[in-house]
Parts: structure tokens; C-alpha cells; sequence
């Protein structure tokens, strides 16, 4: 044992040195760990004392001596600093690896095995942690003349597991408008501001790729909220979130455990009449009064509506709730396109917290849903008034 050891330290001593480019290499796809099955130990710092330092031993799968541990007189010099042929480890492993007495049971085969798991799994986990990012957007705007912050800290942990693409969250703040509601066109007004802004941080000069997943936190009038959805609805993939009023916090809740597909009801007209206008009615953070929507928009108009089986303002608790509200809706929409056709205007009255007024906008597909007129609740009375119209590119 002694004289082995002797010898495999004479053997170190003399090795043809690894160039430092293929080293940087070699630490990189092995993400800094022994790549020794099993073994996975960080080699940057010292676990227990957490010293940073190099604890690594670049090791030899074929030696590079042919006399050495899995040594060829052809292969031996020709893969000496052949990065297919080193294996980063820890000075246990490293010392195994490179000792003639273990020669056999680690054969060729077996450390190129483990090398080639080792590295596979680095390769699989960055994907993910890359996959991981997502950049957070921040949209406030006033309601009733009152204006939001909404806390970076709180989205940035609220999208936990996932990673903040960039450390500052994009703001899309519209809070110098909050004493302007009443002037004429002030709907019309931000729109125009939603969507500059939407382009700033989403358009310009940029690829549009670099965007595959966004995270929305939004507080504000259903209309723009709706507006802010159509134009979100190219992103690929969007995670909307929604303070909690009891938390107060952006986290979604845990799945509720009595799960079931009926957490909305569809209420539909008797008979749909094409000639009378058709609104869609949602009732989830409260009830929409159905007698001041017929008001506006007519006594036989055809209303549909999407009720919460227990409308109010907790209801909306987990991101499954959600994403049936957008099932529903999208069958809806699909529905009344099939009686009204593509063009024919849809009237949208809203009781909903932001996420699902959001989800009304970027449910609707540009080129086959109609234009819908979103209207916003009057303060204190009920009553609805008129805002704005999306999705208006497909009217023809
Ligand atoms: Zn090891």
C-alpha cells in the first residue's frame, strides 16, 4: 500500500500539465462538483468551514502515462488534455480514480458513465433554472382618483420558485392621471399611455423572445385592466397574480382541497336574439346589476353572465380558480361568436378583482372575436358607464 502511494504521488508529479482554457472548461460543465457517482460535493469551498478555496483534482479516465491507471500507448498521449477524457473530482474520488489498485473496478466504461451523468444533469438543471426567469410587471393605475404602490419586494416573492429576470420589476405607473377622471376622453386618454408604455418595455428594438414568460401585478380600473390584457396577450406565457386583501400579500393560496369544476355558474339567455345587442356579465367579486345593465344597453338585450358560486372580494384565492374562470370564459366568447359571428360588438360589465378583468381582455383572439365595449362601475351607485372598446382591430 505504502509504495503504490509513493508511486501514484511521483506519478502526479510528472503530469503533463492541462491547459488552462480546458480547465475553465471542464469546471464549467461540471458546474464546480465531483463528478464521481454519488459524490456531487461542491469543490469551491470547503463545506464545513465554508473556506473558498480549490479543493478539485482534474482526474485521468485513460492515464495520460500508458503505465498509469487505464494507460494505452496509443490512446495515453493522444487524450492527455482531451476534455472528453478529464473528469473533475474531489481529492477522495480524484486519489481512487487515479490509482492503479482500483484500476478494475473502475473501468473505462464505468467513469465515462459517470462523467457523462454528471454532466447531462448540470446541463438539465441550468436549462431549468434558465427556464426559471420570469420578468415582472408592475401596472398602477388610479382608481376613483386614488393611486397604488405596489411593493416590489412582495411580486419579486410572490413568483417564487420562479427568478426575477431583472432585478428591478417593469413599471407601468399611470398615478399622474389621478385627478384627471372626469375630463372628456380620459379613457381613451390612457389607453393611448398603456399601450406607449407597453411598447417601451416590450417593443422596441428588442426580441420579442427574450419576453417568454412575464408576471403581471396589476391594480386598477376594470377597463384598463381588460386593455392591458389584449395587449398582453402576445406574450407566450403570463402569470397574473392578485393582492390578497387578508394577507396583504401578491402570493397565491394553496389549491383548495375540495376541488371541482363548478366554482362558476353560466347563466344563459332563454333565446339569443341576433338583433338585440349581447353582454357578458361577471360576477365574481360581487354581482352585477343586471336591471342598470339592461338600462344601457337594452331590456331584450341577451345577457350572459359568469357567476362565482359565492361571489366576493376573497373569492378569487388560488391560481386554479383562475384559470377555470378563463375556461369558461373562452367557452363563452366561442359561443356567442357562433350566433353573433366575428364583428358583432360584445358589452362587458365587470364585478372582478384584476386578475380575471385582465383574463378578459387576453382570452379574446385578435382576429376572430369581436370588438367589446368595456364599461366601468360608477362608485357607490351600481350603475355602469361607458369606457372604451378593445380588441377593435377586428372590426371590419
Ligand atoms: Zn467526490
Amino acid at each position: 500500500m505504502a509504495n503504490a502511494k509513493v508511486k501514484d504521488e511521483k506519478k502526479k508529479k510528472c503530469r503533463v500539465p492541462i491547459p488552462p482554457k480546458t480547465q475553465i472548461e471542464l469546471w464549467a460543465i461540471a458546474a464546480g462538483r465531483c463528478e464521481f457517482r454519488g459524490c456531487n460535493k461542491p469543490l469551491y469551498l470547503d463545506e464545513l468551514t465554508k473556506a473558498k478555496d480549490n479543493l478539485s483534482l482534474i482526474s485521468h479516465i485513460i492515464a495520460a502515462e500508458p503505465g498509469g491507471p487505464r494507460g494505452d500507448e496509443v490512446l495515453s498521449p493522444l487524450l492527455a488534455k482531451d476534455i472528453s477524457n478529464l473528469m473533475l473530482t474531489c481529492k477522495d474520488h480524484g486519489k481512487i480514480i487515479d490509482s492503479k489498485e482500483y484500476e478494475s473496478t473502475y473501468e473505462i466504461t464505468v467513469l465515462r458513465e459517470y462523467k457523462k451523468e454528471h454532466e447531462e444533469r448540470i446541463a438539465i438543471l441550468t436549462n431549468i433554472m434558465d427556464n426559471a426567469k420570469s420578468h415582472v410587471l408592475i401596472f398602477q393605475a388610479p382608481i376613483d382618483g386614488k393611486n397604488f404602490n405596489i411593493d416590489k419586494t412582495q411580486a419579486n416573492q410572490a413568483i417564487l420558485p420562479k427568478y426575477p429576470a431583472k432585478e428591478h420589476p417593469y413599471i407601468m405607473d399611470l398615478s399622474d392621471f389621478a385627478d384627471r377622471e372626469t375630463e372628456d376622453g380620459y379613457w381613451a386618454i390612457l389607453a393611448r399611455n398603456i399601450k406607449s408604455k407597453f411598447n417601451d418595455i416590450f417593443k422596441h428594438g428588442t426580441n420579442r423572445r427574450d419576453y417568454n414568460h412575464v408576471s403581471v401585478f396589476a391594480l386598477g380600473p376594470i377597463p384598463l385592466l381588460a386593455y392591458l390584457g389584449r395587449l398582453i396577450g402576445d406574450i407566450e406565457s403570463v402569470d397574473l397574480y392578485q393582492r390578497h386583501r387578508n394577507g396583504k400579500n401578491w402570493k397565491w393560496k394553496d389549491e383548495p382541497d375540495d376541488f371541482r369544476m363548478e366554482y362558476y355558474q353560466i347563466i344563459e339567455p332563454v333565446t339569443h336574439n341576433y338583433a338585440e345587442e349581447t353582454s357578458i356579465l361577471i360576477s365574481i367579486s360581487g354581482s352585477v346589476d343586471r336591471k342598470k345593465v339592461a338600462e344601457l344597453v337594452g331590456e331584450d338585450s341577451n345577457i350572459y353572465e359568469i357567476v362565482a358560486d359565492k361571489p366576493g372580494l376573497d373569492f378569487l384565492s388560488s391560481r386554479l380558480k383562475l384559470e377555470l374562470f378563463c375556461y369558461e370564459y373562452r367557452q363563452l366568447l366561442t359561443k356567442i361568436r357562433s350566433v353573433n359571428g366575428h364583428t358583432k360588438e360584445l358589452h362587458l360589465f365587470c364585478a372582478c378583482p384584476a386578475p380575471v378583468a385582465i383574463e378578459c381582455g387576453r382570452a379574446l383572439l385578435p382576429k376572430s372575436d369581436p370588438p367589446v365595449r368595456v364599461y366601468d362601475l360608477i362608485k357607490g351607485t351600481g350603475g355602469f358607464v361607458y369606457a372604451l372598446t378593445i380588441n377593435e382591430s377586428s372590426a371590419k
